[in-house]
Formats: structure tokens, sequence, C-alpha cells
């Protein structure tokens, strides 16, 4: 049975072994047909037909693993090169070509609360993506768990699961669940509380960027889960707000994100105050020397479980927008986003400030857009999120922070008008697209120089 986007051959696993490795990277993947010479994918406004219509599409992507991603820092762009630019040109195939995750358990296997396993029907998750089946079992024994898996894997069930069960099971237990930015651990407190609804607990967000007085008062009822930022984290620990010394649970979330962000020095400190005995669930989409360092001086024997998926996901049709010398991109995009099939957009641009005047300059055409940058509160960017989710704007411009890890149903474009500063954050960025089985377009705008 194929479930989604997590068509993956799954491999060997020995149950004895205490690394456990499960490979969803390209399976069968070997020869991708070539649909056409790349040059012939340029925008033509003319005929008002739009590349991804034109079926001119490269050979990308598939080629390498990505690791261009290892540019960050620099001033430039991903892009730059025609080899970097073949990357962003990629047609979505069929997923039955791909091999079939066969999962060794369901979710009703699993030793847990009958109650939660009703909340997880009532979400409609079939059955358990890669890492869940791998990983549920092992942090439900109170194994120690790293788990190499980028958003879009199912990785928040994949610990929210074994550890609601456990808060339900053991009493007075506590979890720390750390994450990089406030977007992904609202989500994630969202979606701890569709799984723990009616078990009589929930989780509270301790994130910058809001008030700090509701979350001093929604930890003095001891929250069961507490999901923040590192920086808040420790800002709450410093005004004895917040005493890790009765936590024993820890989910560090999108580990090389929060060390890309310079929160380490934070997460070391966190971690230090929690209890000496403690169980650790470690998720990353990579591993580094920086990583493995970390993994070595704060989790004990851990599990190794790696379900990295291909560079960008089949289900998402990537083309690049050419935009001749001398031409506006801006009303390239906005001739794009009056297109009706453009429904739900997300539009990246490099700084906050042109993502603000992008946003600004398209609602100005009457073509409804938000933006979600760093300089907004906390607040102004949930309700630019919601507004999108629900339907009230089309377009969110955003940078690639802000967006980072947001799950925003039916995305039905991802537009890169400034070049990622990384084949890294291309990924990421496109990610946004083409969820939960359906088909989603790409296009990055390349000026012609
Ligand atoms: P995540 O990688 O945790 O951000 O999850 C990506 C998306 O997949 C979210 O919208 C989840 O609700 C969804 N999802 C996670 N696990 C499953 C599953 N077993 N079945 C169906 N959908 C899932």
């Amino acid at each position: 049975m194929q479930i989604g986007r997590w068509n993956h051959q799954s491999s060997n696993s020995d149950s004895h072994s205490s690394v456990h490795s499960s490979s969803y990277q390209r399976g069968k993947y070997s020869a991708r047909p070539s649909y056409g010479s790349r040059r012939d994918s340029s925008f033509s406004r003319r005929n008002g037909s739009r590349p991804a219509d034109r079926g001119n599409y490269g050979r990308g992507g598939y080629g390498s693993h990505g690791h261009a991603g290892a540019r960050r820092g620099g001033f430039g762009s991903f892009g730059e090169t025609e080899a970097e630019i073949s990357k962003f040109m990629n047609k979505a195939v069929v997923s039955t070509e791909e091999p079939v995750f066969v999962p060794e358990h369901k979710f009703s296997d699993f030793d847990i609360n009958d109650h939660l396993k009703k909340n997880i029907a009532a979400r409609k998750y079939e059955l358990p993506t890669p890492i869940q089946d791998k990983a549920i079992p092992h942090a439900l024994l109170g194994q120690d768990v790293v788990g190499l898996a980028q958003t879009g894997t199912g990785k928040t069930a994949a610990f929210l699961i074994p550890l609601i069960d456990k808060v339900v099971k053991q009493k007075g237990e506590r979890v720390l669940i750390m994450a990089p930015t406030r977007e992904l651990a609202v989500q994630i407190e969202k979606e701890l509380a569709g799984f723990a609804r009616g078990l009589g607990f929930r989780g509270m967000v301790a994130v910058g960027g809001a008030n700090i007085g509701p979350q001093i008062s929604m930890l003095r009822n001891d929250p069961a889960f507490v999901i923040g930022t590192p920086g808040r984290l420790k800002d709450l620990m410093e005004r004895r707000a917040l005493d890790l010394s009765g936590f024993g649970t820890v989910v560090l979330d999108e580990a090389d994100r929060m060390l890309d962000m310079g929160f380490i020095d934070d997460m070391r400190i966190i971690l230090s105050k929690m209890r000496k005995e403690r169980h650790t669930l470690f998720f990353s989409a990579t591993m580094s020397k920086d990583i493995e360092r970390l993994i070595g001086d704060f989790l004990t024997s851990p599990v190794i479980i790696s379900v990295k998926m291909r560079d960008t996901p089949s289900s998402i049709d990537q083309d690049v927008v050419r935009i001749p010398r001398g031409k506006d991109k801006f009303e390239v995009l906005a001739n794009l986003l009056k297109d009706r099939e453009f429904s739900r957009v997300l539009v990246f641009g490099r700084t906050k400030f042109g993502v603000e005047k992008l946003a600004k300059a398209l609602s100005r055409l009457h073509i409804h857009a938000e933006s979600i940058h760093g300089n907004k509160t906390h607040g102004a960017r949930l309700r630019a999120l919601e507004a999108l989710k629900a339907g009230k704007v089309n377009v969110l411009v955003a940078t690639d922070v802000a967006a980072r890890g947001l799950d925003i149903p039916a995305v039905s474009h991802v537009i890169n008008y400034d070049l990622p500063s990384t084949y890294e954050d291309y990924v990421h960025r496109i990610g946004r697209t083409g969820r939960a089985s359906l088909k989603g377009r790409a296009l990055t705008f390349i000026q012609d120089r």
C-alpha cells in the first residue's frame, strides 16, 4: 500500500543492533528522462504560457544530493551558474514509479494508550511513515533516538506519539521540546493538541517575539509539554519561571537549524539544567561534525535512524522562469499571480525589507498578499499564516527563516522571486508545496544578465 509521499523501499533492520538505518533515498531511481532543452523553458509572456505548462524541463536535482548547500555563509546565491540553474528544473514524476514503503507496524500494533490511538485515527493517519515506523518502537522503550529526517517525513508525530503515551503512563513526567523557530514551535503544539485531545493535558509554547508575561503564567501550571525556542527558554530560566530540574525528557527538533542559527550555547546550557537521567530524542536533516559532537555529549547509546528523502520530492514540478535582461521581474510575478491556478502561493524573497515591500506592492495591484519575516511580531506572523490557510489571501511572501518548517496545506506554487542562498535552502523552500500526496509547482526566477 502506498501512503502519500512516503514511498520508499524498506531496508533491513536488525532489531538487535543499536543502529538501525532505513534508506529513504532514491531507491530504484537511476535514469530520469530529459524533457528537452532547458534554454527553451524561458517564460514567454507574449503568448501567456507558463513554463510549467510547456513541458520543457531539464534534468535537475537528482544528479547529486544537494550538498552544494556548503556555500552557506557567503553573500552569493545558489543558481548563478547554468549547472546550478539546472537543479531548479525537474518534472514531477507520477508517484507509482516510486518504490513503495511497506511499514513493519500499524499504529494499532504499538503499545500505546487506546485513546491516543483513536486520536491518531481521527487525524486520518492510516499507516506510520518510515521515521514513525522505525523510531516509535525505540522511543516507547525509553531509548535515545537520533532521527535523520527533514520536514515532511512525519518526524513530529514520530516523537509526539511515544512521548504523549509516556506522559499518560508516567504521571508527573514533563517533556521539553526545543525547536529553531517560533512557527515550528507553534506547529508542534498544534499537532500535540490534536493527538492529546481528551487526555487531560496540553502543552505551552515559549517563544520570542511574543509577550513573556502570559508564558510565565502558563508555566505556573506546570504544563506537561513545554515547546520553545532556545533563546526564550533560557530567558524564562533566568527569570526563574522555568525550572528544568523536573524534566526528564527532551526533544531537539531540527537540531542542525538550531546550530545554524547560533543557538548552540543556549542549547548546551538548557540541557545541562535538565535531569541527568534523561530520555533524549534528537532530529536533524543533516549530519555534521558539530551535530555528531552534540549527539556524543548529550545522548546515551542512541538508535540512529536515517530516512533522508531524495533531495527534492518527485511530487514537485520544478522549473525556472527566465526574466529577459531589462525586464522587471515584479511585473512577471504579478502576471503569474493573476492566473487562478496560482491559488495558494508562497513567494520567497531574500531580505525582510524586500519581502515587506513586495507584499505591499502586490496588494496595491489587488493581489491579496501577506508577508512573514523576522521584523514582524509573533502575532502578526501567525495572523498572516492563518489568512493564507483560510484563503483570505492567496499569496504569502516570506523570508527563508520565517518560512522554515511551515506546514501549510495545499500550497499550489512556491515561487523563488529571489534566489536562495544555498541549494539546501532551495530544497526547504520548495518542500512547502507538493505535500501530503498533492502535486505542487516550484518556479525559480532567473534574471538574464
Ligand atoms: P512533519 O514531517 O512532522 O512536518 O509532517 C508532515 C505532514 O505529514 C504533516 O502535515 C503531518 O500531519 C502529516 N503526517 C505525518 N504522519 C503522517 C501519517 N502517518 N499519515 C498521514 N499524514 C501524516
